[in-house]
């Protein structure tokens, strides 16, 4: 039987999502949040927790104790630092941090679908509940992954979703196979010389070869969405030399952001360009190193999860659309899905609704009850 929330207990959701988005934390500092869900979760007697898993990791376990499928739902923890310009009652206490990508009103689903379920057990199997820290930097998925207590399950199937401002309120979103791109953020440091300003010829400056680079880079873009080719690079910061009118320039760099839609094809052209940079390189006599900053796996969505996913919308009456092309952002729920069956999915936070990372965005809460009913849906399906 699905369980219905009534209004007393989707108020008490609602505010607890207020409360999140007060208090908001950067990545891997999830430390507060961790409590305020703890405090939430230890209230539940039917469900068992686990906590650090991960960094401020959690786990709820609802256990029917009974053979079955394991399944796996995931929300992620952290804020961004964006200093939020709303003026209601619960904005951020923190004045340059902010919850701008939803992700207190996704922990706030999996918190509601724990209240749920330990009223009502599965029938048979698992649902684990993963509140998973450091999203935003693509460092928490491979950290839970990692853990120890993560590794003791063996998930079925994976589900999370995002909420997607520019889509209909509370319609569902869905794609087979790619659903978010493979990205990843590369410094490439370049090392020369000092030498007066006046005698250049006499030290090694960085500056033409980082002029190459972005040249180069640039020729080996295809920024057409509609090919399964993508290859998007990002020129995101770079630096040359100090501000010293008397010195020719010794140290530059510079970021790039890449994005392709399957990782293989991203691996590819990013040892292309790193062979390319270390020609150049070579050609200036200038040493060079290269950094990964952080990486996302593309999302690879299962259709079969998928299908149980349009089940659950079909069962109870909640409007879907299948898109045609992946989304360009990244998302470290790919890295789930690069292992287990599974789908992420977007719940459309409005037309209207500010864009993600916007210093006036806020969580829809009338998305809250439609991702319970679809995490708990999904879970009785998998478990009749
Ligand atoms: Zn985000
Ligand atoms: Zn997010």
């Amino acid at each position: 039987m699905q369980q219905k929330l009534n209004s007393t207990h989707l108020k008490s959701l609602c505010d607890f999502r207020h409360q999140l988005h007060s208090l908001p934390e950067l990545s891997g500092n999830e430390k507060q949040t961790a409590v305020l869900i703890t405090e939430r979760l230890s209230k539940l007697r039917n469900i068992n927790r686990i906590t650090n898993v991960g960094g401020y990791g959690i786990l709820a376990i609802a256990d029917s104790g009974k053979k079955g499928k394991t399944v796996v739902f995931r929300a992620d923890m952290d804020a961004l630092p964006i200093k939020e310009i709303n003026g209601f009652e619960y904005k951020s206490q923190h004045e340059y941090i902010s919850h701008t990508c939803g992700h207190d009103g996704h922990l706030t689903v999996l918190c509601g679908l724990a209240e749920l379920l330990n009223k009502e057990l599965p029938k048979s199997g698992k649902v684990i509940l993963l509140f998973q820290p450091s999203e935003e930097d693509g460092k928490g998925a491979s950290n839970v992954l990692n853990d120890a207590e993560f590794k003791n399950i063996e998930p079925d199937y994976v589900f999370a979703f995002h909420n997607l401002p520019g889509f209909p309120l509370k319609q569902v979103v869905i794609r087979d196979n790619v659903f978010s791109a493979s990205v990843l953020s590369m410094i490439f440091k370049l090392q020369g010389k000092t030498s007066h300003a006046a005698e250049p010829e006499n030290g090694i400056n960085p500056a033409f070869a980082i002029a190459e680079i972005i040249f180069t880079i640039k020729e080996l873009t295809n920024n057409d969405t509609d090919s399964e080719a993508l290859f998007m690079a990002t020129p995101v910061y770079s630096r040359i030399g100090e501000i010293a009118y008397g010195t020719s320039a010794a140290y530059g760099e510079i970021h790039y952001t890449f994005r392709a839609w399957e990782n293989k094809l991203l691996e590819y052209h990013i040892s292309n360009i790193k062979n390319e940079i270390a020609t150049i390189a070579q050609k200036h006599q200038l040493i060079l190193s290269t950094e990964v900053v952080d990486q996302f796996h593309s999302t690879s969505n299962h259709p079969s999860a998928n299908q149980v996913l349009k089940q659950s919308c079909i069962s109870n009456n909640i409007e879907y659309t299948e898109i045609e092309k992946p989304f360009r952002w990244g998302e470290d729920f790919g890295l789930f899905t690069q292992k287990f069956k599974g789908a992420l999915f977007g719940i459309g936070a409005g037309e209207n609704c500010p864009a993600l990372h916007n210093a006036d965005y806020d969580f829809p809460d009338e998305i809250i009850a439609c991702g319970i009913t679809i995490f708990q849906s999904i879970s009785q399906l998998i478990n009749k």
